[in-house]
This record gives C-alpha cells, structure tokens and sequence, in this order.
C-alpha cells in the first residue's frame, strides 16, 4: 500500500509540473527515472570531493571572425555512470540545493581560469558564466561573487566577467532580481540572457532589467536553413537588441549557412560548433594562440 501512495504522489508531482490538470500514470519508464535520478542525487552529493567535477570553455567569435570570449560549460564525469550531461544534473542541483556549492565551485575555477588566462597571455573581452536560478536567489550570493572577485580578480578582468541567467528568473520579482543585478553590477560584471526566446521573453521585463546581452537560442539557429518563420524570428530578435542597445550572441552556430544568415543580420558573436566544441582550459590556450 505504502508503495503504491509514494508511486501516486510522484505521478501527481510530474502532473503539477507539466502545468496541472492533467493525467500522469506511473509506469516503468518514469520509475527508471525517478530511480536514475535518485542515484544522480546521491552520486552528486560526492562529486566535488571526489573532483569528478570540472569546466570547458567554447570560444565566442566576433564579426570579424576573432576571439571575442568564452563561455565556461561545466562537466560530471562520475566513476560509475560516466560522463552525466548538466541539463540532466544541474536541475537535480538545483532541487536538491547542491546549486549552490556546485555554483560556487563553478565560479571559484572559473575566475581563477580568467585570471590565469590573463597572465599566460590569454586575452579575452569577455568570459560567461552561466548562473543558475536558483544561486542567483540565495542569500549569500552577492557576498559570495565580492568574496571571489577580491580573490582572484583585478578590476580589468571583472569588467570582462558576463554571468548568464535565464528569463526563468523573471517569474521570480522583479524588483528584487533588478536590486541583486545593480549590486553585482557595481563590480564590473554584466548579464547575458541566455535561451533567449525560449521563456517569458516579455519585452516589458527585458526593459526593465539591466542586461548587457541576449543569447538567441539555438533551437532557432538550428531550423535557420528550414524554416521562413525562424528567419523572422531571429532577424526580430536582432532588430529588437539593436533598438534596446544590446549585443547579441547566436547560439549553436554549426554551419555556413546558418552563419552567413546571422552575419547577414549584423549579429555581433557567434558560439557554436561551426567554429569550436567546448574545449579544456589547455585546448582553449591552444585555440586562442592558433588564431
Ligand atoms: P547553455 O548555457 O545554453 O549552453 C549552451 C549549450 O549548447 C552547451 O551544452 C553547449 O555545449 C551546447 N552547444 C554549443 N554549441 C553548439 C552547437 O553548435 N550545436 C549544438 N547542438 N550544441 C551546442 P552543455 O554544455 O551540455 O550545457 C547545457 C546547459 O546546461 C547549458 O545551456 C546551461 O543551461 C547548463 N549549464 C552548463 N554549464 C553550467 C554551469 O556551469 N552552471 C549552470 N548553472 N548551468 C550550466
Ligand atoms: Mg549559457
Ligand atoms: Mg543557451
């Protein structure tokens, strides 16, 4: 009986989850998941400690075809299951709460990675961060980003620092996620809206928060050569950005075509494995020194 009310209950949360009023019917398939993802939960909780965790860096590339920025990607590769891809555990983090160590050890390595960089040689104009939701929110965030920048960071590489959220974050209030982005402002470091297009996408909210960049989805880069609509719909996104001063970067540019299309539009940077997959940090040196 216990067993069948737990099997219920998580059938009813997947229904909540999909926007309620709906029909969910635990079966097979959703209890390897949940099973999976139990072991993931576990798994994680000793992944740090065992640095099974680490980054890799994708260049960004400028309209003139050189290196503008990176943007860090985090990794799991765990003993057991293998390499574990983040859209599969950085939302277990973030249920679970592991985000937030998680968050701050991606932000440790990542402004060490800068300021190493830098020395080595290694300029960029700008390095992204992605910065989960719910890290963005917790308590000790902005104390946390000061703590790291007075560690690692000059004001000449803060000033090159973009943290990526994701308009997720506008369902949350405004007014506070403005205040939390003034005070990281006041660092140096600017926003990135990554996915762009994806969510809310309000136009109102894109007013009101203090973005620097916008990050077209790659699900639109990716139909560029199919479909009419998804041409009119990145060409608006980049008019848009352009009325509102912001630079653009298009996501998940794999090919000519789809880059001569955005090159077409005056889109500013252009990240995708058209030009380079998300490399080590030595990889990435060699990549920056080739060109
Ligand atoms: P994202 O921030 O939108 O990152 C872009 C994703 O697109 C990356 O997947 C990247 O490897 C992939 N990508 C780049 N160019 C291409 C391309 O030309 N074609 C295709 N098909 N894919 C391309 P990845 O590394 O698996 O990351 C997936 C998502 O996981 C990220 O999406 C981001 O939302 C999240 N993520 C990754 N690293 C971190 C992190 O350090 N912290 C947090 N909070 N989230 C992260
Ligand atoms: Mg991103
Ligand atoms: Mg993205």
């Amino acid at each position: 009986a216990s067993r069948l009310i737990k099997e219920a209950d998580i059938a009813m949360y997947e229904a909540k989850e999909k926007g309620r009023d709906g029909v969910i019917v635990f079966d097979d398939e959703m209890e390897k998941r949940v099973e999976y993802n139990l072991e993931i939960e576990q798994l994680l909780h000793f992944s740090l400690k065992n640095n099974e965790i680490f980054l890799m860096y994708q260049p960004q590339i400028d309209k003139k075809g050189n290196i503008e920025g990176a943007e860090t990607l985090v990794r799991w590769n765990n003993e057991k299951l293998g390499m574990i891809p983040p859209e599969t555990f950085i939302s277990i983090a973030e249920h679970t709460g592991s985000i937030i160590e998680l968050g701050h050890f991606i932000m440790e390595t990542a402004f060490r990675t800068l300021s190493e960089w830098e020395k080595q040689g290694v300029s960029l104009c700008q390095f992204s961060i992605n910065v989960s939701m719910r890290q963005f929110f917790y308590y000790n965030f902005i104390n946390d980003v000061h703590a790291l920048c007075d560690k690692y960071l000059t004001e000449e590489t803060r000033n090159k620092v973009v943290f990526e959220v994701t308009e997720s974050i506008i369902a949350e209030d405004v007014d506070k996620v403005v205040h939390i982005m003034e005070e990281i402002k006041q660092l140096g470091i600017r926003f990135s809206m990554d996915d762009f297009g994806t969510g809310y996408s309000s136009l109102s909210y894109l007013k009101r928060l203090p973005i620097d960049e916008i990050k077209i989805d790659r699900s639109f880069i990716s139909e560029l050569d199919d479909t009419t609509n998804d041409q009119i719909m990145v060409t608006s996104i980049l008019n848009m950005a352009k009325q509102f001063n912001l630079k653009v970067v298009a996501e998940g540019v794999e090919n000519i075509s789809q880059l001569e299309f955005l090159q077409s539009r005056q889109c500013d940077i252009y990240q995708g494995f058209y030009y380079s997959r998300p490399l080590t940090d030595t990889d990435f040196q060699d990549y920056y020194k080739k060109h």
